[in-house]
Protein backbone atom coordinates (compact mmCIF):
# COMPACT_ATOMS: atom_id res chain seq x y z
CA UNK A 1 0.00 0.00 0.00
CA UNK A 2 1.04 3.38 -0.42
CA UNK A 3 2.68 5.18 2.69
CA UNK A 4 1.05 8.76 3.54
CA UNK A 5 2.79 10.62 1.26
CA UNK A 6 1.59 9.42 -1.49
CA UNK A 7 -2.05 9.80 0.10
CA UNK A 8 -1.57 13.78 -0.69
CA UNK A 9 -4.43 15.12 -3.22
CA UNK A 10 -2.92 18.35 -4.33
CA UNK A 11 0.25 17.59 -5.89
CA UNK A 12 2.43 19.98 -8.02
CA UNK A 13 1.82 17.12 -10.58
CA UNK A 14 -2.15 17.55 -10.22
CA UNK A 15 -1.39 21.47 -10.41
CA UNK A 16 0.21 21.01 -13.41
CA UNK A 17 -2.52 19.12 -15.81
CA UNK A 18 -5.38 21.90 -14.87
CA UNK A 19 -5.01 23.91 -17.44
CA UNK A 20 -4.64 21.03 -20.28
CA UNK A 21 -7.83 19.91 -18.52
CA UNK A 22 -9.69 23.21 -18.43
CA UNK A 23 -9.33 23.78 -22.17
CA UNK A 24 -10.29 20.11 -23.44
CA UNK A 25 -13.01 20.86 -21.03
CA UNK A 26 -14.45 23.20 -23.68
CA UNK A 27 -14.33 20.58 -25.90
CA UNK A 28 -16.20 17.94 -24.42
CA UNK A 29 -19.00 20.07 -24.26
CA UNK A 30 -21.43 18.11 -25.92
CA UNK A 31 -23.31 14.83 -25.97
CA UNK A 32 -22.07 11.35 -25.55
CA UNK A 33 -18.92 12.85 -24.59
CA UNK A 34 -16.41 11.32 -21.41
CA UNK A 35 -12.90 13.32 -20.15
CA UNK A 36 -11.05 9.81 -20.93
CA UNK A 37 -8.03 11.88 -21.75
CA UNK A 38 -8.20 13.67 -18.47
CA UNK A 39 -8.90 10.44 -16.40
CA UNK A 40 -5.73 8.62 -17.78
CA UNK A 41 -3.60 12.14 -16.77
CA UNK A 42 -4.93 11.37 -12.96
CA UNK A 43 -4.35 7.86 -13.43
CA UNK A 44 -0.60 8.79 -14.79
CA UNK A 45 0.40 11.43 -11.77
CA UNK A 46 -0.92 8.91 -8.44
CA UNK A 47 -4.52 11.04 -7.98
CA UNK A 48 -6.66 8.00 -8.76
CA UNK A 49 -4.60 5.80 -6.60
CA UNK A 50 -4.24 8.53 -3.83
CA UNK A 51 -7.56 8.19 -2.20
CA UNK A 52 -7.24 5.00 -1.57
CA UNK A 53 -4.06 5.06 -0.16
CA UNK A 54 -3.82 3.39 3.67
CA UNK A 55 -2.72 5.96 6.17
CA UNK A 56 -0.90 5.32 9.84
CA UNK A 57 -2.81 3.41 11.99
CA UNK A 58 -5.30 2.41 9.31
CA UNK A 59 -7.59 5.56 9.92
CA UNK A 60 -10.12 6.37 7.66
CA UNK A 61 -10.07 10.32 8.18
CA UNK A 62 -8.10 12.21 5.47
CA UNK A 63 -6.79 15.94 5.57
CA UNK A 64 -10.27 17.55 4.66
CA UNK A 65 -8.63 20.55 3.56
CA UNK A 66 -5.69 18.71 0.91
CA UNK A 67 -8.87 16.66 -0.17
CA UNK A 68 -11.40 19.79 -0.58
CA UNK A 69 -8.20 21.65 -2.35
CA UNK A 70 -8.21 19.23 -5.08
CA UNK A 71 -11.78 19.01 -5.53
CA UNK A 72 -11.81 22.54 -6.03
CA UNK A 73 -8.92 22.69 -7.95
CA UNK A 74 -10.47 20.08 -10.44
CA UNK A 75 -13.92 21.48 -10.44
CA UNK A 76 -12.20 24.95 -11.45
CA UNK A 77 -11.02 23.40 -14.68
CA UNK A 78 -13.82 21.10 -15.38
CA UNK A 79 -16.80 20.67 -13.52
CA UNK A 80 -18.06 17.32 -14.92
CA UNK A 81 -14.65 15.72 -14.18
CA UNK A 82 -14.91 17.12 -10.79
CA UNK A 83 -18.24 14.85 -10.59
CA UNK A 84 -16.52 12.04 -12.02
CA UNK A 85 -13.51 12.58 -9.47
CA UNK A 86 -15.78 13.29 -6.50
CA UNK A 87 -17.67 10.14 -7.09
CA UNK A 88 -14.06 8.47 -7.20
CA UNK A 89 -13.26 9.30 -3.79
CA UNK A 90 -16.46 8.67 -2.52
CA UNK A 91 -16.26 5.04 -3.47
CA UNK A 92 -13.15 5.32 -2.06
CA UNK A 93 -14.29 6.56 1.15
CA UNK A 94 -17.00 3.73 1.76
CA UNK A 95 -13.95 1.30 0.56
CA UNK A 96 -11.66 2.39 3.13
CA UNK A 97 -14.49 2.60 5.70
CA UNK A 98 -16.58 -0.15 5.30
CA UNK A 99 -14.24 -2.45 3.00
CA UNK A 100 -11.83 -6.00 4.09
CA UNK A 101 -8.76 -5.53 3.87
CA UNK A 102 -8.31 -7.52 0.85
CA UNK A 103 -11.20 -5.59 -0.31
CA UNK A 104 -8.81 -2.01 0.39
CA UNK A 105 -6.40 -3.82 -0.95
CA UNK A 106 -7.52 -4.67 -4.90
CA UNK A 107 -9.30 -1.46 -4.89
CA UNK A 108 -6.17 0.46 -4.50
CA UNK A 109 -4.73 -1.59 -6.97
CA UNK A 110 -6.99 -1.25 -9.38
CA UNK A 111 -6.89 3.07 -8.73
CA UNK A 112 -3.45 2.29 -9.35
CA UNK A 113 -3.85 0.68 -12.63
CA UNK A 114 -5.89 3.49 -14.05
CA UNK A 115 -9.53 2.28 -13.26
CA UNK A 116 -12.11 4.73 -12.13
CA UNK A 117 -14.75 4.22 -9.62
CA UNK A 118 -18.24 5.97 -8.83
CA UNK A 119 -20.95 5.40 -6.71
CA UNK A 120 -24.04 5.05 -8.53
CA UNK A 121 -27.19 4.66 -5.89
CA UNK A 122 -29.65 6.94 -7.56
CA UNK A 123 -32.65 4.19 -9.39
CA UNK A 124 -35.85 4.58 -10.95
CA UNK A 125 -38.94 1.83 -10.75
CA UNK A 126 -36.11 -0.62 -12.38
CA UNK A 127 -34.02 -0.24 -8.96
CA UNK A 128 -31.35 -2.87 -8.44
CA UNK A 129 -32.24 -6.32 -6.43
CA UNK A 130 -30.23 -8.72 -5.60
CA UNK A 131 -31.92 -12.25 -6.30
CA UNK A 132 -30.98 -16.02 -5.62
CA UNK A 133 -30.73 -18.04 -8.62
CA UNK A 134 -29.35 -21.60 -6.84
CA UNK A 135 -26.70 -21.20 -4.85
CA UNK A 136 -25.83 -17.99 -6.31
CA UNK A 137 -26.77 -14.17 -6.01
CA UNK A 138 -27.68 -12.37 -9.11
CA UNK A 139 -28.25 -8.63 -9.58
CA UNK A 140 -31.21 -7.49 -11.42
CA UNK A 141 -32.26 -3.88 -12.44
CA UNK A 142 -30.66 -0.60 -13.28
CA UNK A 143 -29.36 2.51 -12.16
CA UNK A 144 -30.03 5.91 -13.63
CA UNK A 145 -27.55 9.36 -13.38
CA UNK A 146 -24.83 7.12 -12.78
CA UNK A 147 -21.81 9.33 -13.82
CA UNK A 148 -19.39 7.88 -16.28
CA UNK A 149 -21.36 5.12 -17.44
CA UNK A 150 -19.68 2.53 -19.86
CA UNK A 151 -16.35 4.66 -18.61
CA UNK A 152 -16.12 3.29 -15.32
CA UNK A 153 -14.45 0.17 -14.60
CA UNK A 154 -15.33 0.12 -10.80
CA UNK A 155 -18.51 1.43 -9.89
CA UNK A 156 -19.95 0.72 -6.12
CA UNK A 157 -23.45 0.54 -6.27
CA UNK A 158 -26.28 -0.01 -3.95
CA UNK A 159 -29.17 -3.17 -4.09
CA UNK A 160 -31.59 -4.40 -2.14
CA UNK A 161 -31.67 -8.06 -0.99
CA UNK A 162 -34.71 -10.26 -1.07
CA UNK A 163 -34.85 -9.13 2.89
CA UNK A 164 -35.14 -5.90 1.62
CA UNK A 165 -31.87 -4.57 3.03
CA UNK A 166 -29.68 -2.11 1.27
CA UNK A 167 -26.51 -3.51 0.24
CA UNK A 168 -22.73 -1.81 -1.35
CA UNK A 169 -22.45 -4.07 -3.83
CA UNK A 170 -18.67 -3.90 -6.46
CA UNK A 171 -20.07 -5.80 -9.19
CA UNK A 172 -17.69 -7.37 -11.54
CA UNK A 173 -18.73 -6.04 -14.98
CA UNK A 174 -18.78 -8.80 -17.79
CA UNK A 175 -17.42 -6.02 -20.58
CA UNK A 176 -20.90 -5.96 -22.53
CA UNK A 177 -22.69 -3.06 -23.21
CA UNK A 178 -24.93 -1.77 -20.51
CA UNK A 179 -24.70 1.65 -20.48
CA UNK A 180 -27.69 3.86 -22.12
CA UNK A 181 -26.78 7.26 -22.34
CA UNK A 182 -29.59 7.84 -24.60
CA UNK A 183 -31.48 10.28 -22.03
CA UNK A 184 -28.57 12.11 -20.65
CA UNK A 185 -29.38 14.96 -23.08
CA UNK A 186 -28.10 17.63 -20.63
CA UNK A 187 -28.35 21.23 -20.30
CA UNK A 188 -24.66 20.75 -18.59
CA UNK A 189 -22.44 18.46 -17.52
CA UNK A 190 -22.49 16.80 -20.56
CA UNK A 191 -19.56 14.92 -20.35
CA UNK A 192 -19.93 13.13 -17.04
CA UNK A 193 -22.18 10.58 -18.87
CA UNK A 194 -24.30 10.76 -16.20
CA UNK A 195 -26.88 7.88 -17.71
CA UNK A 196 -28.34 4.38 -17.27
CA UNK A 197 -26.66 1.25 -16.62
CA UNK A 198 -27.78 -2.22 -16.51
CA UNK A 199 -27.00 -4.76 -14.05
CA UNK A 200 -29.37 -7.76 -14.59
CA UNK A 201 -27.89 -11.00 -14.72
CA UNK A 202 -24.01 -10.18 -13.51
CA UNK A 203 -23.31 -12.67 -10.75
CA UNK A 204 -22.72 -11.61 -7.27
CA UNK A 205 -19.81 -13.71 -5.02
CA UNK A 206 -19.76 -13.06 -0.84
CA UNK A 207 -16.50 -11.19 -1.49
CA UNK A 208 -17.99 -8.46 -3.76
CA UNK A 209 -20.26 -7.07 -1.37
CA UNK A 210 -19.21 -4.28 0.94
CA UNK A 211 -19.68 -4.04 4.70
CA UNK A 212 -23.49 -4.87 5.85
CA UNK A 213 -27.00 -4.48 5.53
CA UNK A 214 -27.63 -0.43 5.95
CA UNK A 215 -23.99 0.59 5.90
CA UNK A 216 -24.41 3.03 2.96
CA UNK A 217 -26.95 4.95 4.69
CA UNK A 218 -24.89 5.40 8.41
CA UNK A 219 -24.69 8.67 9.82
CA UNK A 220 -22.74 10.81 9.76
CA UNK A 221 -20.73 9.78 6.86
CA UNK A 222 -23.59 9.23 4.42
CA UNK A 223 -24.90 13.02 5.06
CA UNK A 224 -21.92 14.82 5.52
CA UNK A 225 -19.93 13.68 2.62
CA UNK A 226 -21.60 15.95 0.89
CA UNK A 227 -18.86 18.17 1.43
CA UNK A 228 -17.27 16.90 -1.18
CA UNK A 229 -19.39 17.68 -4.29
CA UNK A 230 -19.50 21.29 -2.36
CA UNK A 231 -16.19 22.08 -2.89
CA UNK A 232 -15.98 20.92 -6.20
CA UNK A 233 -19.27 23.19 -6.96
CA UNK A 234 -17.01 25.71 -5.15
CA UNK A 235 -14.42 25.57 -7.86
CA UNK A 236 -17.19 26.11 -10.60
CA UNK A 237 -17.97 29.44 -8.73
CA UNK A 238 -14.66 30.46 -8.17
CA UNK A 239 -14.10 29.82 -11.79
CA UNK A 240 -17.01 32.18 -12.71
CA UNK A 241 -15.49 34.84 -10.64
CA UNK A 242 -11.90 34.75 -12.61
CA UNK A 243 -13.51 34.11 -16.07
CA UNK A 244 -15.93 37.66 -15.35
CA UNK A 245 -12.69 39.80 -13.88
CA UNK A 246 -10.80 38.74 -16.30
CA UNK A 247 -13.96 39.88 -19.16
CA UNK A 248 -14.24 43.02 -17.53
CA UNK A 249 -10.59 43.66 -17.59
CA UNK A 250 -9.76 42.73 -21.07
CA UNK A 251 -13.08 45.07 -22.21
CA UNK A 252 -11.61 48.21 -19.82
CA UNK A 253 -14.90 47.79 -17.48
CA UNK A 254 -12.73 46.76 -14.22
CA UNK A 255 -12.77 50.62 -12.97
CA UNK A 256 -16.53 50.94 -13.24
CA UNK A 257 -18.28 51.98 -10.49
CA UNK A 258 -21.51 49.59 -11.30
CA UNK A 259 -19.21 46.50 -12.42
CA UNK A 260 -16.55 46.99 -8.74
CA UNK A 261 -20.04 46.59 -6.58
CA UNK A 262 -21.29 43.85 -8.52
CA UNK A 263 -17.89 42.19 -8.27
CA UNK A 264 -17.83 42.57 -4.73
CA UNK A 265 -21.12 40.71 -4.16
CA UNK A 266 -19.60 38.34 -6.60
CA UNK A 267 -16.34 37.56 -4.24
CA UNK A 268 -18.15 37.87 -1.27
CA UNK A 269 -20.97 34.65 -2.19
CA UNK A 270 -17.69 32.97 -3.37
CA UNK A 271 -15.66 34.05 0.04
CA UNK A 272 -19.25 32.85 1.94
CA UNK A 273 -18.71 29.49 0.26
CA UNK A 274 -15.18 28.73 0.68
CA UNK A 275 -15.73 29.48 4.21
CA UNK A 276 -18.83 26.50 4.38
CA UNK A 277 -17.16 24.21 2.52
CA UNK A 278 -13.97 24.14 4.50
CA UNK A 279 -15.44 24.18 7.52
CA UNK A 280 -17.94 21.39 6.86
CA UNK A 281 -14.47 19.73 5.71
CA UNK A 282 -13.02 19.87 8.58
CA UNK A 283 -16.34 19.10 10.87
CA UNK A 284 -17.23 15.84 8.43
CA UNK A 285 -13.89 14.60 8.15
CA UNK A 286 -12.81 14.59 12.34
CA UNK A 287 -12.48 11.41 14.08
CA UNK A 288 -14.77 12.26 17.57
CA UNK A 289 -17.76 12.91 14.54
CA UNK A 290 -17.66 8.76 13.78
CA UNK A 291 -17.64 7.99 17.13
CA UNK A 292 -19.58 10.93 19.29
CA UNK A 293 -23.07 11.11 18.77
CA UNK A 294 -23.54 14.67 19.46
CA UNK A 295 -20.40 15.75 17.06
CA UNK A 296 -21.90 13.61 14.63
CA UNK A 297 -25.44 15.32 14.48
CA UNK A 298 -23.99 18.58 14.28
CA UNK A 299 -21.80 17.19 11.32
CA UNK A 300 -24.93 16.26 9.25
CA UNK A 301 -26.40 19.47 10.35
CA UNK A 302 -23.64 21.55 9.48
CA UNK A 303 -23.28 20.26 6.47
CA UNK A 304 -26.91 20.06 5.23
CA UNK A 305 -27.03 24.14 6.00
CA UNK A 306 -23.31 23.91 4.08
CA UNK A 307 -25.08 23.01 0.71
CA UNK A 308 -28.00 25.04 1.03
CA UNK A 309 -25.19 27.79 1.49
CA UNK A 310 -23.66 26.99 -1.36
CA UNK A 311 -26.15 26.36 -3.59
CA UNK A 312 -27.17 30.11 -2.85
CA UNK A 313 -23.93 31.03 -3.82
CA UNK A 314 -23.51 29.54 -6.62
CA UNK A 315 -26.99 31.05 -8.19
CA UNK A 316 -26.05 34.78 -6.87
CA UNK A 317 -22.67 34.65 -8.60
CA UNK A 318 -24.50 33.07 -11.59
CA UNK A 319 -26.79 36.04 -11.93
CA UNK A 320 -23.84 38.58 -10.68
CA UNK A 321 -21.70 37.71 -13.90
CA UNK A 322 -24.24 37.20 -16.51
CA UNK A 323 -25.33 40.81 -15.45
CA UNK A 324 -21.62 42.12 -15.30
CA UNK A 325 -20.66 40.30 -18.70
CA UNK A 326 -24.22 40.56 -20.57
CA UNK A 327 -25.39 39.14 -23.52
CA UNK A 328 -21.44 38.16 -24.57
CA UNK A 329 -22.21 35.59 -21.29
CA UNK A 330 -24.93 33.78 -23.15
CA UNK A 331 -22.84 33.21 -26.55
CA UNK A 332 -21.90 29.97 -27.16
CA UNK A 333 -18.47 31.05 -27.50
CA UNK A 334 -18.27 32.52 -23.75
CA UNK A 335 -16.93 30.23 -21.33
CA UNK A 336 -19.25 31.53 -19.09
CA UNK A 337 -22.25 30.04 -20.99
CA UNK A 338 -21.35 26.34 -20.56
CA UNK A 339 -19.82 27.49 -17.06
CA UNK A 340 -22.78 28.91 -16.08
CA UNK A 341 -24.84 25.18 -17.79
CA UNK A 342 -22.52 23.01 -15.87
CA UNK A 343 -23.04 24.41 -12.50
CA UNK A 344 -26.65 25.18 -12.39
CA UNK A 345 -26.61 21.21 -13.65
CA UNK A 346 -24.30 20.08 -10.84
CA UNK A 347 -26.32 22.00 -8.32
CA UNK A 348 -29.32 19.69 -8.36
CA UNK A 349 -28.90 17.30 -5.92
CA UNK A 350 -31.01 15.29 -3.56
CA UNK A 351 -33.94 16.68 -1.82
CA UNK A 352 -32.80 20.69 -1.01
CA UNK A 353 -35.76 21.30 0.82
CA UNK A 354 -34.80 18.45 3.09
CA UNK A 355 -31.60 19.06 3.76
CA UNK A 356 -32.16 22.72 4.63
CA UNK A 357 -34.95 22.15 7.21
CA UNK A 358 -32.98 18.68 8.74
CA UNK A 359 -29.85 21.51 9.08
CA UNK A 360 -32.67 23.93 10.72
CA UNK A 361 -34.60 20.81 13.10
CA UNK A 362 -31.54 20.02 14.66
CA UNK A 363 -30.30 23.76 16.00
CA UNK A 364 -33.52 24.64 16.75
CA UNK A 365 -33.06 20.90 19.04
CA UNK A 366 -30.25 22.48 20.69
CA UNK A 367 -29.80 24.84 24.39
CA UNK A 368 -26.19 25.73 23.29
CA UNK A 369 -26.21 29.53 22.24
CA UNK A 370 -25.27 30.31 17.95
CA UNK A 371 -21.56 30.71 19.06
CA UNK A 372 -20.70 27.38 20.64
CA UNK A 373 -22.98 25.08 18.88
CA UNK A 374 -20.79 23.52 16.10
CA UNK A 375 -17.94 23.11 18.59
C1 LIG B 1 -24.20 15.84 -12.95
C2 LIG B 1 -24.84 14.84 -12.06
C3 LIG B 1 -24.25 13.60 -11.89
C4 LIG B 1 -24.84 12.63 -11.08
N1 LIG B 1 -24.20 11.43 -10.89
C5 LIG B 1 -24.73 10.52 -10.04
C6 LIG B 1 -24.04 9.28 -9.77
O1 LIG B 1 -22.94 9.02 -10.27
N2 LIG B 1 -24.61 8.41 -8.92
C7 LIG B 1 -25.82 8.65 -8.34
O2 LIG B 1 -26.28 7.81 -7.57
N3 LIG B 1 -26.50 9.80 -8.59
C8 LIG B 1 -25.97 10.73 -9.40
N4 LIG B 1 -26.66 11.90 -9.64
C9 LIG B 1 -28.00 12.06 -9.12
C10 LIG B 1 -28.01 12.80 -7.78
O3 LIG B 1 -27.43 12.01 -6.79
C11 LIG B 1 -29.45 13.09 -7.40
O4 LIG B 1 -30.23 11.95 -7.45
C12 LIG B 1 -30.05 14.10 -8.32
O5 LIG B 1 -29.14 15.12 -8.54
C13 LIG B 1 -31.29 14.62 -7.63
O6 LIG B 1 -31.71 15.78 -8.28
P1 LIG B 1 -33.20 16.21 -8.27
O7 LIG B 1 -33.20 17.68 -8.53
O8 LIG B 1 -34.00 15.32 -9.15
O9 LIG B 1 -33.58 15.96 -6.72
P2 LIG B 1 -34.91 15.79 -5.94
O10 LIG B 1 -34.52 15.22 -4.61
O11 LIG B 1 -35.98 15.06 -6.70
O12 LIG B 1 -35.31 17.29 -5.75
C14 LIG B 1 -36.10 18.03 -6.67
C15 LIG B 1 -37.07 18.88 -5.91
O13 LIG B 1 -38.03 18.04 -5.26
C16 LIG B 1 -38.00 18.25 -3.84
N5 LIG B 1 -38.28 16.96 -3.22
C17 LIG B 1 -37.42 15.93 -3.03
N6 LIG B 1 -38.08 14.91 -2.43
C18 LIG B 1 -39.35 15.30 -2.26
C19 LIG B 1 -40.50 14.69 -1.71
N7 LIG B 1 -40.45 13.47 -1.21
N8 LIG B 1 -41.65 15.39 -1.69
C20 LIG B 1 -41.72 16.64 -2.22
N9 LIG B 1 -40.68 17.27 -2.77
C21 LIG B 1 -39.50 16.61 -2.78
C22 LIG B 1 -36.62 18.81 -3.58
O14 LIG B 1 -36.50 19.49 -2.34
C23 LIG B 1 -36.43 19.70 -4.78
O15 LIG B 1 -37.13 20.90 -4.63
C24 LIG B 1 -26.08 12.90 -10.44
C25 LIG B 1 -26.66 14.17 -10.57
C26 LIG B 1 -26.04 15.14 -11.36
C27 LIG B 1 -26.68 16.50 -11.48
Amino acid sequence: MLDIDDSRMLTPSLLGELGTIATRAALLDQDDSFPSEDVAALAAIGTLAAPFASLPGGGAARDPDDLMEALRAIGHASLPLGRLFEGHVNAAALIRRYGTSRQRESAFRRARDGALFGVWNTEGADGVRLVRRGRHLELHGAKIFASGAGHVACPLITARDEEGGLLMVLPRLDGSSRADLSAWKAHGMRASASGAFCFTGLRVEPADILGQPGDYHRQPHFSAGAWRFCAVQLGGIDRLVDEAASYLRRHGRDTDPHQRARMGEAMIAAETARLWVERAARIAEAEEAATDERTAGNAVAYVNLARCAVERCGLQVMELVQRSIGLSAFQRTSPVERLCRDLSTYLRQPAPDRALCEGAAHVLAQEPPMRELWR
